[in-house]
């Protein structure tokens, strides 16, 4: 390819292809520096129980503070992070910094207030996880398992590996509890879901975004809070952006909500300021969540 443009049979790509090189490996190099650097942070959504319109739980959303490029989406960099192996220490990372906020909230909010976590697939592999450093951490913390909450990927049921179905009955044990992540979009085996005792499916922001009483969505969502309920799942909706939205799932019996109607996902400054202020979703929502038929 390229040939027709006449020079060594590169230059057709010449510009664009090195250049996303260069970035790539800029990238891979900054990102070795991130942690050590402590330029990673995370931000939290808050994870609404939608029969009491109390915040229960919040989703921590790992962002990086480059230096110069200031923040960053982990759209961009958690990809190269898995490829570079990088995302193991980063996953460390996340799990600490989160476990130190649960404690923080805990204490100053809910003592049974869970932060959720998102972990990759590469993190139940043999050099990944060591849930006794976890439940250690936790304890000097003076926090249980229940603290926590790891989200997973739909896939990484399937992974049939015997350090995936070991960690994963390992975190039942410490009483961390388990989340899939964008129900849906993947295929699972439901008897996974009973066979690992999943807590919680967070069913994708893309059957709830289009969410209306005759869509096909409300069709589907209610099919999975059904099917939840009864292998003993609870359901989390994500990308909750609209009043309606989040009425419909309530009334279709989903247990818990999430999204920007809600809050976006904040600084743990801001969302400590959200649990304490008077119009906190707490309150406010009790009202703004019509629950009249
Ligand atoms: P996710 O776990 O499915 O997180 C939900 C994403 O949807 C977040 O994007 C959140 O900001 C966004 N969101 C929340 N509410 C709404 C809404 O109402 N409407 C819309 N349109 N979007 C909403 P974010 O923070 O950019 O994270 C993207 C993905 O990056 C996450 O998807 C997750 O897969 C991954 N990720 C984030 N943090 C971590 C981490 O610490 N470790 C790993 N391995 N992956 C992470
Ligand atoms: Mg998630
Ligand atoms: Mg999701
Ligand atoms: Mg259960």
């Amino acid at each position: 390819a390229g040939k027709h443009n006449g020079g060594d049979g590169y230059s057709f790509f010449d510009d664009s292809m090195r250049q996303a090189m260069i970035e790539r490996n800029q990238t891979l190099r900054d990102l070795k520096l991130a942690v050590p650097g402590n330029q990673f942070e995370l931000h939290y959504q808050p994870i609404l129980d939608l029969d009491s319109g109390k915040i229960t739980k919040a989703e921590a959303l790992i962002r990086w503070r480059h230096p110069t490029r200031g923040l960053i989406s982990p759209e961009i960099f958690i990809q190269l992070a898995e490829e570079s192996g990088q995302i193991i220490e980063i996953g460390e990372w996340v799990f600490r910094e989160a476990a130190k906020q649960a404690a923080i909230w805990q204490q100053s909010y809910s003592p049974t207030f869970q932060i959720s976590i998102n972990t990759s697939p590469l993190q139940y592999r043999d050099n990944g996880i060591d849930i006794n450093s976890w439940c250690h951490y936790l304890e000097q913390l003076g926090l249980t398992g229940q603290a926590i909450i790891v989200e997973i990927t739909e896939g990484l049921l399937m992974e049939s590996s015997s350090a995936v179905k070991e960690k994963l009955w390992h975190l039942r044990d410490a009483g961390i509890e388990v989340a899939i992540d964008d129900f849906g979009t993947g295929y699972s085996s439901l008897s996974y879901l009973r066979k690992f005792d999943i807590d919680y499916l967070k069913i994708d922001q893309s059957f709830v975004s289009n969410l209306s009483a005759d869509s096909e969505d409300i069709a589907l969502c209610e099919a999975i809070i059904v099917m939840a309920h009864k292998l003993g799942c609870d359901v989390v909706a994500e990308g909750v952006e609209e009043k309606d939205q989040s009425q419909l799932l309530k009334n279709a019996g989903c247990d818990f909500g999430q999204g920007y109607l809600f809050s976006k996902p904040l600084s743990a400054s801001d969302f400590t300021l959200l649990l304490n202020s008077p119009n906190r979703p707490n309150d406010s929502y009790k009202d703004s969540i019509d629950t009249s038929p």
